[in-house]
């Protein structure tokens, strides 16, 4: 499947310019960078169209298993990747199982969502029609971060686009909208419903905001989006925000404090007051919000920088070193053969060890792992970890922990 030539206002990126409509002219003018996740995606990609098309149209298996050989033998291939288009594959037909008669599949459709999104299309991964319900299904092989399909726009303009075009066959039949993301690797599976009105209303509601992104005059609106920008190194607006860590300037440790600010903070904790001088609970959650921006964002300065240096161009006051690095034999088998030769035994000499359920369940696929070990595995809760409020998981319970066995500290 060759890269996708994608639209200024891509419906991949549209949590970026809803949220900051500046960006889409801005990134127009950086270069685009690919990376091997991309890649790998691309072909995970190919292969669960080709299962998709297996499985739901006429092919022979002749030419399923010579188009399938020859995608797994690009050099990006992963057997990892068979296992998760199988997911995908079985999600899929369980989808399909949930119309009253099979529905009319087709994989990697173009939509075209320009009537809400100047010159907007982009490309199903799979779409599924029967009766009332158009259903899309985005597949994603990577595995950063989750991505939810509730209120998804990138999954709202597919649909629009996938209405659209199958208008002229299904009419006004379509009364639903069913989209889910399926994300194998992460085993994250997410879908959400609305009907057909609620989908145009919302397509409605984006066009001036769109209009304003297409134009050139948008607003740069820093925030969480600016993660997948390509200018988040170089935005000067980004650099701003990060800047607003000045508001806390008067934050100063206690010993900066001057001798009466000192007294009066004995003075309040010898009365069992709170002393002043010191941040607020308030404070600290604005503070930790402040920080995991500015934390990403010198994140993304240095991978400019480090970028920069090894293409020769400068950074002033910056240079590259050799990073750490571990001793390592030349040849292993014959380092270790020499140590046998030397009097130690081999037992000695290698450690035994299974491998981690991880990879046991890599080793033998998802379903054969579930029936012979399913009943060994458990999963304890995870040790606790900072979120912000917002976070749709439940929030964590030390009874329950401490209750399974698990206590915070361990
Ligand atoms: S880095 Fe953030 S603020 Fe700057 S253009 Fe990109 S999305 Fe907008």
């Amino acid at each position: 499947m060759p890269p996708e030539k994608h639209a200024l206002l891509s419906a991949s990126s549209a949590s970026r310019w809803l949220a900051c409509t500046a960006a889409p002219r801005f990134e127009e003018g950086l270069p685009e960078s690919t990376s091997d996740y991309a890649e790998e995606g691309r072909l995970a990609h190919a292969i669960a169209e080709l299962k998709v098309l297996k499985k739901f149209t006429i092919m022979t298996n002749r030419t399923y298993n010579s188009r399938l050989n020859k995608l797994k033998k690009e050099a990006r291939y992963d057997p990892e990747m068979d296992k998760t288009t199988d997911l995908y594959l079985e999600h899929l037909l369980e989808q399909a199982m949930t119309y009253n008669s099979p529905p009319t599949v087709a994989a990697e459709v173009k939509v075209d969502f320009a009537d809400y999104v100047p010159e907007g299309f982009g490309t199903c991964d799979c779409v599924m029609i029967g009766g009332d319900t158009l259903c899309i299904t985005d597949y994603k092989h990577g595995k950063g971060v989750p991505v939810s399909a509730e209120g998804n726009p990138q999954m709202r303009l597919y649909a629009l686009g996938a209405l659209k075009r199958y208008a002229p066959i299904f009419g006004d039949a379509i009364k639903k909208v069913r989209m889910s993301i399926d994300q194998p690797r992460l085993d994250s599976y997410t879908t959400d419903t609305i009907t057909v009105e609620e989908l145009r209303a919302w397509g409605e509601s984006i066009k001036p905001t769109a209009q304003k992104a297409f134009s050139g005059l948008g607003e740069f609106v820093p925030g969480d989006h600016c993660r997948f920008c390509r200018g988040k190194a170089q935005c000067r607006a980004r650099a701003g925000v990060n800047t607003a860590l000045e508001d806390f300037a008067g934050c100063v440790p206690a010993g900066s404090l001057s001798p009466e600010e000192l007294q009066s903070m004995e003075a309040a904790k010898a009365s069992g007051m709170e002393a002043p001088g010191l941040l607020t609970d308030e404070e600290i959650g604005d503070l930790l919000v402040r920080g995991k921006l500015l934390v990403q964002w010198y994140k993304d300065l240095e991978e400019y920088a480090t970028t920069a240096l090894l293409n020769g161009k400068p950074i002033p006051g910056w240079k590259l070193v050799a990073g750490r690095s571990d001793r390592a034999f030349t040849d292993q088998d014959a380092a270790l053969k020499a140590i046998m030769e030397a009097g130690y035994d081999e037992a000695v000499i290698y450690e035994r060890k299974p491998l981690t359920l991880a990879q046991l369940e890599k080793l033998m696929g998802k379903k054969p792992f579930e029936e012979a070990v399913g009943g060994y595995v458990i999963k304890p809760p995870g040790k606790p970890k900072l979120a912000e409020a917002s976070d749709k998981r439940e929030a964590y319970n030390p009874a329950a922990a401490d209750f399974s066995g698990v206590s915070s500290d361990a």
